[in-house]
């Protein structure tokens, strides 16, 4: 399936997210007038089962590459890629991997103003897309990057990651049903700027979710397409509407206040996942469905099944406004206290 989406700056870029979809990365490439010069960034893992594939279709297309490995998405790594890049004149930065890799390759692809092809190789969050990067130690949120000239995901490789990573992908999806709410809040009470076809893509990628998640559950080949392409189209909201908010609110800050008081708990996804269960009910919206549709997809639901204490739950609840104080969100519409956060995570059965 070939999909051309509109971007903010209104240019078509080619999206592909199909089985074999690994074959045609020199093709994409030619397409796009790249003719050379292509650094390829992955970790040792993922480039077990994608460098053949992608240095066949790179040398068929009479491309010229280099592999990067990192192993972890930190500023070293960005140091180490952008250095690498600056030495062998790369003309484009290829990110094939999971989220770490994506995000290491989009910054620093950035920051030596080159184009960024992304090829995810796990549908576990929405960096796939999206014109930001989160980089633990730069801040703890995502921040500002290039969003990619090209998005090859295939579904082989995908289907073939660990599940637990789809699973996280659904709760960073189901994310956007609270992130739209937040938004929209955030426009009636504070005349926010609001991009309504932003919002609608999306949380029809959240809703999709939702109806479907018995096809993710089975592990279908449309399952996984269903999630990539969901969170393909919730990076692009962000890039239509100029910053994170359609696809990032309360449930968000929620899961990076987590990694600062409880680092390395769960995937960022599943952390989400939890804090939407939390501000759905805060938002007096349907949080019933959002945690039956996470236990149909296996992602957790409770703080048990993310191995972290009541205490931080409701810590990172109360602390989560510290992430994004300027962003109005259901925790400042509901003046969020230690009473309140425990009365949503208990009502809840998160804890
Ligand atoms: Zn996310």
């Amino acid at each position: 399936m070939r999909l051309q989406v509109k971007t903010g700056k209104k240019v078509h870029i080619p999206i592909l997210t199909e089985e074999g979809a690994l074959s045609k990365v020199g093709e994409i490439c030619l397409g796009l007038g790249i003719t050379g010069g292509a650094l390829v960034v992955s970790d040792p893992i993922v480039i077990k089962v994608t460098e053949d594939k992608i240095s066949n279709s790179l040398k068929e297309s009479g491309i010229d590459h280099s592999f990067k490995l990192i192993e972890r998405a930190t500023k070293f790594a960005v140091d180490q890629v952008r250095e690498e890049a600056r030495k062998l004149k790369s003309r484009v930065i290829l990110g094939v991997g999971g989220g770490g890799v994506i995000d290491v390759s989009k910054l620093s692809a950035s920051q030596e103003n080159i184009p960024f092809i992304s090829v995810p190789t796990a549908a576990s969050h929405d960096g796939i897309a999206s014109p930001r990067a989160k980089i633990n130690h730069i801040a703890p949120f995502s921040i500002e990057a290039n969003s990619p000239i090209a998005i090859i995901a295939d579904i082989d490789i995908i289907s073939k990651a660990p599940y637990r990573l789809t699973a996280s992908g659904c709760g960073d999806l189901i994310a956007k049903l609270t992130s739209v709410k937040d938004w929209e809040l955030a426009h009636l009470r504070k005349n926010e700027r609001f991009d309504k076809q932003a919002a609608t893509m999306a949380k029809e990628s959240g809703e999709y979710l939702v109806r479907n998640a018995k096809l993710v559950r089975d592990k279908t080949k449309k399952g996984y397409q269903l999630v990539v392409e969901g969170l393909i189209k919730s990076g692009i909201a962000m890039a239509l509407a100029g910053s994170s908010r359609p696809s990032s609110g309360a449930e968000h800050m929620f899961s990076h206040k987590l990694d600062q008081i409880a680092p390395n708990s769960a995937y960022h996804g599943e952390q989400c996942g939890i804090g939407t269960i939390i501000m759905m009910y805060l938002h007096d919206g349907d949080w019933k469905t959002i945690v039956d549709t996470l236990k149909t997809v296996g992602a957790p639901t409770t703080a048990k099944d993310i191995h972290v204490d009541s205490e931080i739950i409701i810590k990172a609840i109360c602390g989560a406004k510290e992430i994004r104080s300027d962003r109005y969100t259901i925790l400042d519409e509901k003046k969020i206290n230690p009473k309140l956060a425990e009365e949503a995570a208990t009502v809840t059965g998160v804890i």
